[in-house]
């Protein structure tokens, strides 16, 4: 069992440790980190416009729910601003550049709009893993287990062996990278394929959890376009990283 498969047992706990390293971390390491809350802004930022936009939408219409969840149901995963999506596809294009993506891997259901509108920027195909037999999935298949983050329960997820082969190069989006355990699994089932992971693509990676970390660590290239760096459910306070 690696590390974040590990991590992806303890899911829910020990979260709140590192709260305070990072905020302490966004004042004090670089200097460079802005804070944000409801009706505060210290605004410093160098990142891309998309970058900017996700963060301005996050802070304004994101609700910090206790359990480090973030709720951003009016434009993200259950309401879906498909403008901005456009403009995160846009950026996902800018940041995995040339031609060896051949195809776009999600988890349904949150990852697919995010997934569908950055396919148009590739010009390839989505697949997106299914947490559900069903009998519309005929023929074999790639199996893993996934523990989710927000539903706390383990899933068998799913993709049909006929979309997923070893020539293809795979670029994984999600719309929320948290401890990592849907990336994981995601990289899994490419791998079970022996297909090449290209790249993870995030919309919003919560940078106090551990799965950014991680999959970094083990040399997976993971680009988030809004990267939260603490949040407090009790004062709404959101702290972001800079980016470059
Ligand atoms: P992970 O597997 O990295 O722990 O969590 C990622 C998955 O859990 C994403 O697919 C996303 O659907 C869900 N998720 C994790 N954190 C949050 C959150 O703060 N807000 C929402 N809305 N979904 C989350």
């Amino acid at each position: 069992m690696d590390k974040t498969d590990e991590r992806c047992r303890k899911v829910g706990r020990a979260d709140s440790g590192n709260k305070f390293l990072n905020t302490l971390q966004g004042w004090l390491g670089t200097g460079m980190d802005f804070r944000t809350c409801r009706n505060r802004h210290l605004h410093m930022h160098t990142g891309g416009k998309v970058m900017e936009l996700l963060e301005e939408r996050i802070r304004r219409d994101g609700k910090v729910k206790p359990g480090n969840v973030l709720k951003v149901d009016s434009f993200l995963n259950h309401q879906m601003d498909v403008e901005l999506f456009s403009e995160m596809g846009k950026e996902f294009r800018r940041l995995f550049p040339g031609k060896e993506i051949n195809k776009i891997l999600t988890i349904e259901a949150s990852g697919i709009g995010i997934a569908c509108i950055t396919a148009q920027y590739f010009q390839v195909p989505v697949v997106f893993a299914k947490k559900s037999q069903s009998i519309n999935l005929d023929g074999e298949q790639y199996v893993t287990k996934i523990e989710s983050f927000t539903h706390k329960r383990v899933y068998d997820v799913i993709v049909a062996k006929k979309f997923l082969g070893k020539d293809d190069h795979v670029l994984i989006i999600d719309d929320f990278l948290a401890n990592g355990c849907a990336a994981a699994g995601l990289i899994d089932l490419v791998k079970s394929a022996g297909a090449t992971v290209e790249g993870v693509g995030i919309a919003v990676e919560k940078g106090f959890q551990e799965g950014g970390r991680l999959l970094r660590s083990k040399g997976v290239r993971v680009e988030s376009l809004a990267i939260v760096d603490s949040m407090n459910a009790d004062t709404g306070e959101i702290i972001f990283r800079q980016q470059a």
